[in-house]
């Protein structure tokens, strides 16, 4: 018997090819919208506070894009694997 293979890559060094997770901070955001605007596949805005349809996601440069773009940083991008902040880049 081998191991199930998930054909998702598990344990990848640097590159973070793996998923990304996705969060917001419904504290710090303050319901602009420019995030599900941008990225609808990604974000919606529930109860005038965005919300992460996907929190654990395929990378996609949009959501680096989204991240950067948010007017408080509500938005944070990381690597679940390493726990790496891959947006918002300081
Ligand atoms: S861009 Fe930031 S502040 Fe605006 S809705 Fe999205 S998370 Fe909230």
């Amino acid at each position: 018997m081998t191991a199930a293979g998930s054909g998702v890559n598990e344990g990848s060094a640097s590159g973070g090819r793996g998923k990304w997770k996705v969060e917001v901070d419904r504290s710090v955001c303050i319901g602009s919208g420019v995030c599900a605007g941008s990225v609808p596949e990604h974000f919606a805005l529930r109860g005038g506070r965005s919300t992460p349809l996907h929190p654990e996601t395929a990378p996609d440069d949009r959501l680096i894009g989204a991240a950067d773009s948010c007017p408080v940083e509500a938005i944070s991008v990381i690597d679940p694997m390493t726990g790496e902040v891959i947006a918002p880049v300081e």
